[in-house]
Parts: structure tokens; sequence; C-alpha cells
């Protein structure tokens, strides 16, 4: 089955000063009493959590908790801000959630202002004096829009370089503004510095901002309110809740990634955050793939955005040039829908050169590769595909170049899985070599990339044994109520100041 990609949606929006400001997108998710996290983190922890959003509440008594990202959907900001919105509501803070609009010249700055502070050049537009006006008038447009659901004392987290050029529009109205970035490296270059120009002038103004790891706070921030607070994952949401082997089978052959055992196809089904009973009904928007992997077949699975730092065409081509260990293992690239993440303009591109690769590949190996992307019209049919992957996969990677966290690499340590990826970013603080998975210091050392994954493939001991750690590594460092602590602390002092 192999069906072509669509082309990419572009978003218009309204131009000039007196042009009126569009209405920006809100979810609107449903709240979560977060001591329901109490069964799996246990009371002492569940205490702490009731206990930080009190005084939270205290606090924040007549004030919102406003966070501003530019999609909501695919990547790992929006799916933390489902979960921390949902839990922060469930508590009782009067949280919400706006995305930014911007057009494709918007996106694309953006998204190298993105490979720049991942310390990545990219052949993107120019941070130039032209470049620098369009930013500013799109953020204008969408600072206006914004502040018509803002009130003076309001806690604002703006997330990423897109919304930085939001910062003095709300300081400037009585709000406090924190701005959280989510990438970095730990190496500053001549890209990062470029960025850093570009961005500087726009942050001056914020209160606060927030890291993902110390050594991605640049330097120009020294004696500014900085916090590092690493990311997390939520054990109940529909990517992470157990889901028995015959359930996730089923979704698998649903989707067309695994084919039938016995010629019978069960149910696909899962339970919805609202308790009801879901089915998986849509089909993968694309899918390149000779005929499902059996069901007896080791399944290799990387899940990630198109992007080019995921270097999911690498992941491909070492496993087409192993030297046979991998024979009787398939390999599933699964990202989301191109025309689903909004912000993300280089997806259809990065998948388009996969699908080129796929296309040339020797028979006998592309009928071991399947590339899918999965439909984002419903976030939970969504999440409990990509859940059924990471839990049926006997090897879960992520070869990225750079990586500001990496929740894949947490959803997969949290089911288990034993992972293989490489030794950047966020990756590094997740898993301990050997202990919690396996790291490749050289991210673009394809060969000992196949090795790694042959071997674990092949030693279900080991595999074992590392999923185990892992496991145990996310239960005690990266669920959500550590995450929620650390951000009910910084709004309080935000809210002080
Ligand atoms: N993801 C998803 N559906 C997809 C592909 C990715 O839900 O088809 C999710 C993935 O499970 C993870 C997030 O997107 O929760 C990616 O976050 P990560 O930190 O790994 O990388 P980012 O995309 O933020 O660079």
């Amino acid at each position: 089955m192999a069906h072509p990609g669509t082309p990419q949606p572009q978003t218009v929006i309204p131009r000039g000063p007196h042009a009126a400001p569009p209405v920006l997108p809100e979810a609107h998710v449903p709240g979560a009493d977060p001591l329901v996290l109490s069964g799996t983190v246990g009371p002492a922890r569940a205490d702490k959590l009731d206990t930080a959003f009190r005084k939270a509440r205290e606090a924040l008594a007549g004030r919102r908790i406003i966070d501003v990202n530019s999609t909501m959907n695919g990547g790992g900001v929006a799916e933390m801000l489902h979960r921390l919105q949902r839990y922060s509501r469930g508590a009782g803070l009067d949280a919400r959630w706006f995305t930014m609009r911007g057009d494709p010249a918007f996106f694309a700055l953006t998204k190298q202002l993105h490979h720049f502070l991942h310390g990545v050049n990219a052949s993107g537009p120019p941070l130039d004096r032209a470049g620098t006006e369009h930013y500013a008038a799109v953020c204008e447009v969408n600072a206006r829009a914004l502040l018509r659901a803002i009130r003076p004392g309001d806690v604002v987290t703006l997330h990423d370089p897109q919304a930085a050029g939001l910062v003095a529009h709300l300081r400037l109205a009585g709000a406090r503004v924190v701005w959280r970035c989510h990438i970095g490296t730990d190496h500053p270059n001549p890209y990062t510095d470029r960025a850093w120009a570009f961005l500087q002038p726009w942050l001056d103004m914020a209160d606060a901002f927030v890291f993902s790891r110390e050594q991605y706070v640049p330097g120009w921030l020294a004696g500014r309110g900085v916090a590092v607070i690493r990311p997390s994952i939520d054990p109940l949401s529909a990517k992470n809740r157990p889901l028995a082997p015959s359930a996730a089978a089923a979704i698998l052959r649903r989707v067309g990634l695994r084919a039938p055992a016995d010629g019978h196809d069960g149910p696909a089904i899962y339970r919805r955050g609202d308790g009801s009973v879901g089915r998986v009904r849509r089909n993968p928007t694309s899918l390149y793939s000779a005929s499902p992997p059996p069901a007896d077949a080791p399944l290799i699975v990387q899940v990630s955005r198109w992007d080019p730092l995921k270097d999911m065409a690498s992941v491909l081509t070492s496993f087409a040039e192993a030297d046979g260990s991998l024979d009787g293992a398939h390999l599933a690239l699964v990202g989301p829908d191109v025309t689903g993440v909004t912000d993300d303009p280089e997806g259809g591109q990065v998948f388009a050169e996969c699908v080129a690769l796929w296309q040339r590949l020797p028979d006998r190996v592309r009928t071991r590769v399947h590339l899918a992307c999965l439909p984002m019209a419903d976030s939970e049919e969504n999440a409990v595909i990509v859940n059924a992957l990471q839990c049926s996969a006997a090897v879960v990677t992520q070869k990225s170049l750079a990586e500001g966290f990496g929740l894949t690499v947490t959803e997969a340590m949290w089911k288990g899985r034993a992972v293989v990826a490489s030794a950047v970013g966020g990756i590094r603080d997740q898993i301990e070599h050997g202990v919690h998975g396996i790291l490749l210091d050289d991210p673009r050392d394809s060969v000992s990339f196949a090795a790694h994954t042959s071997r674990l493939v092949g030693d279900h001991g080991l595999a074992g044994a590392l999923g185990a750690g892992a496991r145990r590594r996310v239960q005690e460092n990266f669920l959500d109520d550590r995450q929620l602590l650390q951000q009910t602390s910084l709004y309080r002092k935000v809210a002080r100041l």
C-alpha cells in the first residue's frame, strides 16, 4: 500500500496595523485531579503534589496561568502541554492554552532558529532585517489577539522561539512572563550565537526563563531568573497507559503495521481519557509497506517528527546496510501526518526523502521496512497507535543528531523497552549507558548503531535488563508529578515579583 503525501496547508494571517487581529485557537483540555497519579507515584509523592497545588491556588488566586506555543499537535511541547494543562485545571488553577498563527515564511524562519539553537546549520531563510521585520509583524498580530484574553498579573509561559516576540507586548500589558526553551545544545557555536543574537532583544523583558538542561542556558542570562525543568510523561495518558499485548497487536493490525497471527482480527479498541471505549478507525495518511510485518517478527521502531535532526533516513540506510544480522527483523519509521504539524515546514520534504530511499531499497530489504504517517485528527487515537508501536517493539531507536530532551525515549523507557539512542542533549539525562539503555557516542556512526540494535534484537536477556532499568529510571525521575511540582513553584515565585 503506498499513498503519496498531501501538500502543506498555508495559514493566512491578517496583515497591517488596521487589520482585525485573528482569534487564536484555544485548546479546551478537560481537567483531571492530579491525585489520580497516586496509584502510580505512591501516596507520599501524591501528597506533596496536592500541597504544592494548594499553595499555588492561594498564591495565584484571581490570576490565569496561560501557555502559548505554536501547535496543538505533534512534537514534545504539544504533548506536554496537553497534560500539564489537564492536571493544572483539575487542581483548580485557571489554566488556558493558546496557539499562535503564522504564515509559511514565519514558520520557516522560526524553524531556522530551532536548528541554530541546536547548534546546527540549515538552509532556511536568513535572520536578516527583512526576516526580523516579518517576525515582528506576525508576533504583533498574535499579541493583539492574545491581549484580549489576558489580564494584568496573569502568568504567561511562552514556548520556544516562535513565541519569544510576544514577551514585550505581554509585559507591557502587565502580565508576568516566563519564556520556556525546549531546545539547545551542550556546545555553543557560531549558529547558537546567531540564534541568540536574534532572540535576545525579544526576550530581554521576560521575568523568568526555563530550560530543559543547565548546559542550554546561554551566557547572557547569567544572573537572571533561570530554572531548569526537565520534561516528563503522564503514565495515565493514552500514549503511556498499559496496553495488553493483544490490544496492541489489534491496533497495529488495524493500521497495517502487523499481519494477523491466526487469520482473525480482534477489535482495535482502547480506553479513552473520559472513560469511554475508543476504536482506532483511521488509516495512516501515508503508508509505504509491501505487506505488514509478520506477527512474530521483531520490530525495530523509531517514532519522530519528520525532522532532519531525527535522522530517520539514516536509520533506514543503516538498517539496510546491516551485515545480515538484522535479517529477520522489520523496521517501522513512524511520524505524524506531514500536513498535521503546523509549525514544522520541513516534514513533507524529510518524509519524501525517506520514501525515495525506500523505493530504491533492494526487494529483500524493502519488504522489511515500513514508513507510516499517522493521522492527527484525533489526538488520543494517534497516541494509542504510538503506544501500541512502542510497547510492541523489540528495540526502540532514537538516532537524533540533536535533541532538546527526547520524550519518545522516555515513553519507550516507561514501557520497559530496550532503547538505542544518540548520546545528545536531554537523552543523556535519561539514559546511563548500559544501565537504562544503549547510548551511541557518535550519532552519525551508523555501523555501531546497527550493531547495538542487532545485539539487542538477538539478546533477550540484555534487552529485558535494560528495559527494566529504563522503567525504574522513568518511575523515579520523569513522571509528571515532578514537573508539576517544579512548575507550580516557579509560578508562585513569578507571581510574587
Ligand atoms: N509523536 C506523536 N505522534 C507521532 C510522532 C510523534 O504523538 O506521529 C509524539 C511522540 O510520542 C512524543 C512527541 O511527539 O511525545 C515528540 O517529542 P520529542 O521530545 O521526542 O521530540 P520533539 O518532536 O519535541 O522534537
